[in-house]
């Protein structure tokens, strides 16, 4: 069985005085027994160690260390206490025109720091509406996944574009769909393939958490805006514990 992980992404959410979320969240997460994620800012990283909880950075560079003004790699990732590193999400694959190559490579070193890998996928509306959409996605996951991967060191997010931050949620049976589809692709490549926990991204909040954790092969969350605030987030870990 693949383990189930609640993740929230901070992006460039939080100061010292939002850690206080944290105590509720890491409360719920043991009292829920679901293993729990918390990414926020770098700079917040060292100070967001709380007991029951895993904290994670949101990239990380390919290189160790360099010259390479205002990035992190994932070695500084981990020394300041992450476990976890997002690689490729769709904001970033935007705004900074991060490729599946790059993605791939960013896994590669969080694995050689001792990270565990978040790597995200999702199609566009435009690619979605093309119909073409899982050609699309199976393309991102085969290239952005390193042949080595593993259930242990990688989980996936399925985060299509259109559901990120805008409110609107892929259906029950769009989600399915995908998810299986991901499943199939997984199963056929790795021989662990049916462990690697995958994510559903894209406007997860308690009123919707347990429809979407209801679709098969959906193992747990990637939650922005309702992971910043402990009363938003614990009722989608509560659900998850649910399933
Ligand atoms: C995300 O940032 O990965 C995300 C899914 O955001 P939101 O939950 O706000 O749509």
């Amino acid at each position: 069985m693949p383990s189930k992980l609640a993740a929230g992404n901070w992006k460039m959410h939080g100061l010292t005085s939002d850690l206080n979320e944290l105590r509720a969240i890491a409360a719920t997460a043991k009292a829920s027994d679901v293993p729990t994620l918390i990414c926020p800012p770098a700079t917040l990283i060292a100070a967001a160690a709380t007991p029951g909880l895993h904290i994670g950075g949101q990239y990380c560079h390919t290189a160790e260390h360099g010259a390479h003004t205002g990035d992190i790699s994932a070695q500084m990732l981990r020394d300041a206490g992450a476990t976890h590193v997002i690689v490729g999400h769709s904001e970033r694959r935007t705004d900074h025109n991060e490729t599946d190559v790059d993605i791939q490579e960013q896994s590669k070193a969080a694995k050689a720091a001792g990270l565990i890998s978040i790597i995200c996928i999702g199609e566009t509306l435009a690619q979605r509406e093309s119909g073409g959409f899982l050609d699309v996605l199976a393309t991102q996951l085969r290239n952005s996944v390193p042949d080595d991967a593993t259930a242990a060191d990688t989980v996936i997010a399925y985060e299509p574009v259109w559901a990120i931050g805008t409110g609107r949620v892929a259906e029950v049976a769009q989600i399915t769909e995908v998810h299986d589809a991901l499943r199939d692709d997984l199963s056929a490549r790795f021989s662990d393939g049916k462990e690697f926990t995958l994510l559903y991204g894209g406007s997860v909040k308690a009123a919707n958490a347990h429809e979407i954790f209801s679709c098969a092969n959906v193992n747990g969350a990637l939650v922005g805006g309702a992971s910043l605030k402990a009363a938003d987030f614990c009722p989608i870990i509560e659900a998850l514990a649910a399933q």
